[in-house]
């Protein structure tokens, strides 16, 4: 008997089904949409202060990717400035450090994703996408290689990269069950229209889960603009993340705030929400904040 038309149909049914609101949603995990209440959650749940010069260099906990209690590694920078929480906290068997398996934890968790998914991942040169390829065959991943056109596969002396510019994507509408965009809807002035192109190519029923740096406010804090001749200017002081592809980092454009719900809104996601996070037994030190959206109509 087949049972791939049965298996398809159940497939659509949940899609339709997860990625709802609380009282659904797993611990240590907590979903709201009212930046009050985000700030609450932290206040009732702090971390503890550690690290700084001459503390612990390490944490022990239980790494939710890899299924197992580890010893993560906490990374102290050398000018005696404060521990980056978020970018730190490595697993020493995947690889991954704090934001990134937090993120794949909510995806697993909450999500739910089945193996067959076509999902979208908007970064290829990463341990989080060496593992989300062992994970999910159909994994499509990409890099934004300018000189590339539209979905243009480029080899690298990594391997083979796709380029995508997430303004335009190459993707087919309704194509795809789920995005993950983690840490780059900040470095794209004109975000809103990814969010549009995110919309656009997933499936009713898709998922959409970003992580962006947030400001625990309901406004976004534009950080710099472009102006009309292509020119930057910078509002506020520069401020550069770590890119796999550029030397000198590439310039954060936005302090994201809870308002970016509402562009979600804008772009025609019906369900959106924020997930707060923090967690010491994970390993998920500082005030983690995620923003999942689903795609609810054609
Ligand atoms: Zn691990």
């Amino acid at each position: 008997m087949d049972f791939e038309p049965l298996k398809r149909a159940y497939r659509n049914w949940r899609r339709m089904h997860v990625c709802a609101r609380p009282p659904a949603m797993p611990e240590p995990f907590f979903a709201t949409d009212d930046v009050d209440a985000l700030n609450m959650f932290f206040q009732t749940h702090p971390v503890a202060a550690t690290g700084g010069p001459g503390s612990a260099d390490i944490l022990h906990g239980q790494c939710a990717v890899c299924g197992i209690s580890v010893d993560f590694d906490i990374e102290q920078p050398n000018d005696g400035s404060p521990v980056n929480w978020r970018e730190t906290l490595k697993c020493p068997q995947c690889g991954m450090i704090n934001r990134w398996r937090g993120c794949l934890h909510l995806y697993e968790a909450v999500c739910m994703p089945f193996s067959e998914d076509r999902v979208y991942l908007t970064e290829a040169l990463s341990p989080v996408c060496q593992r989300l390829e062992s994970r999910l065959p159909l994994l499509v991943s990409s890099e934004f290689l300018p000189e590339a056109g539209p979905g243009e596969v480029v080899e690298m002396h990594s391997g083979p990269v796709r380029h995508e510019d997430i303004t335009q994507l190459s993707f087919e509408n309704h194509s795809l069950e789920a995005i993950l965009c983690f840490d780059v809807l900040e470095h794209v002035p004109d975000y809103r229209k990814a969010l549009s192109e995110f919309h656009r190519v997933l499936v009713k029923g898709g998922q959409l889960l970003i992580s962006v740096p947030f400001n625990f406010r309901k406004e976004t804090l534009v950080r710099a603009i472009v102006k009309d001749d292509g020119t930057i200017e910078h509002l506020v002081e520069p401020c550069y993340h770590g890119d796999p592809l550029s030397a000198g980092g590439v310039l954060s454009y936005y302090d994201f705030g809870m308002d970016l719900l509402a562009d979600l809104g804008r772009a025609g996601f019906s369900e959106r929400f924020v997930v707060c996070y923090s967690d010491s037994g994970w390993g998920y030190l500082e005030k983690n904040v995620v923003f999942l959206a689903r795609k609810l109509k054609r």
